[in-house]
């Protein structure tokens, strides 16, 4: 494949055609350093991250009275965020 053509991807290091990347006009070829599949995953789990730390704010918010503890919030959220890294 020529090279103007395709692009290797910053996050999976997988040379992909121009296609498989968003578009970007602040990059030198046009297009997104990470392809669209590695956006997508990317926008995914942030997404899944952040429903995670609303419903255990909530959680805490009906179980606790008054503020929550915040390393008890801490532990609990980290903890998530370990096992949907994972
Ligand atoms: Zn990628």
């Amino acid at each position: 494949m020529h090279s103007s053509e395709s692009a290797t991807c910053s996050k999976c290091n997988i040379e992909k055609p121009l296609n498989d990347f968003y578009k970007n006009k602040n990059k030198s070829n046009g297009r997104d350093s990470h392809c669209k599949k590695c956006v997508l995953k990317q926008k995914k789990r942030s997404y899944k991250l952040n429903m995670q730390k609303k419903r255990i704010v909530e959680s805490f918010k009906v179980t606790e009275v008054g503020s929550p503890d915040d390393e008890m919030f801490a532990y609990h959220f980290s903890e998530i965020v370990n096992y949907l890294l994972r």
